[in-house]
């Protein structure tokens, strides 16, 4: 979608109800709710995003993109387990030779690896704030994103025992901060639990380029259907509408949420969620945090709170130390692998 096409008369209804809804239900815009209520009910946006990124038909069907283990700072990244493989109906992957953007670039120490990631800035996005739920006004204000309007914040979601989607993604935050300052990046919080509430989505697509960051990722939990587990990541669709133009962070962008696919994975353990994306992978035009970024930045949704077994790992403090780890890996092999 591009934005200049008069909004769907769907839409508007969609986002009344996701407002109704969003009184009573803790919800994270950024996963499967927006999903359902965006992206997927409105074929003008799935078709924009379709045909601005050309890219993800292709990445998403290749699962061993790259070979980040040869980097010295990082462990090695085994293949995606088969039990992965698309269900029936998905498309078939493409040939590996043309679905991998980092293939050759990875398989050899860089001397950046080697002197690790000093003088690089990583900013770590958690999203939502504990705070939120106490700032209804100024989290329901409505703020540009380029190709529409959209809440300033929502509350996120949270486990059926009341493990807030907040507290999860600053934790884990925190967690990579602390790996990634090992290895020698300035790394920067959009919030660290120091504000009351926010910030609104796109100041924290703004911190970016505010903190003149090399890259960034913004850490959630998703909401969605209690059947329904695993993790998935999001990556930004070309939005050229309004004030948004991040056509130059799509393509760097998607070498990392591939990347951040792989590591994750392979850190956690976490299977492809399998209620939404494919193999673990989305694009999407509806996020302000991916439109107004001027660096590449990717989420991730860790898993589905709603989900019992997605909640017993996410409330596991060793279960998210391994997705800290997963997420600094990842980053560490975008900065060290070009
Ligand atoms: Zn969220």
């Amino acid at each position: 979608m591009t934005g200049t096409a008069p909004r769907p008369p769907r839409r508007s209804t969609l986002l009344r109800v996701t407002t109704v809804v969003a009184a009573a239900v803790p919800l994270c815009t950024a996963g499967w709710f927006g999903w359902q209520a965006l992206d997927h009910s409105d074929p003008a946006g799935a078709t924009a995003a379709a045909s601005a990124a050309p890219a993800t038909a292709g990445a998403t069907g290749t699962p061993a993109a790259a070979d980040p283990g040869a980097s010295p700072l990082l462990p090695p990244v085994a293949p995606p387990p088969t039990t992965d493989a698309p269900a029936a109906g998905t498309p078939a992957p493409a040939p590996a030779a043309t679905t991998t953007p980092t293939a050759g670039a990875t398989t050899a120490p860089t001397a950046a690896a080697a002197a690790g990631l000093a003088g690089r800035t990583v900013l770590l996005d958690p999203g939502h704030n504990p705070g939120n739920v106490a700032h209804s006004a100024e989290i329901n204000r409505q703020v540009d994103i380029g190709n529409a309007r959209k809440e300033c914040d929502t509350t996120g979601t949270e486990t059926n025992a009341g493990y807030t989607e907040a507290e999860y993604t600053l934790d884990v935050s925190r967690r990579a901060r602390e790996i990634l300052a090992a290895r020698g990046a300035k790394v920067v919080l959009v919030q660290d639990g120091d504000r009351p509430w926010g910030p609104c989505i796109d100041e924290r697509a703004k911190a970016g380029a505010d903190a003149h960051a090399d890259v960034a990722v913004s850490v959630h939990g998703d909401g969605g259907p209690a059947s329904g587990s695993g993790f998935h990541v999001i990556m930004p669709a070309k939005v050229v509408a309004g004030k948004a133009n991040n056509a130059a962070i799509v393509e760097p962008s998607h070498r990392l949420g591939l990347l951040l696919r792989d590591h994750f994975h392979a850190a956690t353990g976490e299977p492809y969620a399998d209620y939404i994306a494919d193999q673990g992978l989305d694009t999407r035009s509806d996020l302000g945090g991916l439109n107004l970024s001027a660096v590449p930045k990717v989420f991730i949704e860790c898993g589905n709170m709603r989900n019992s077994t997605d909640a017993k790992h996410m409330t596991d403090p060793q279960w998210r130390q391994q997705a800290a780890q997963g997420i600094a890996d990842a980053l560490t092999a975008f900065l060290t692998t070009q």
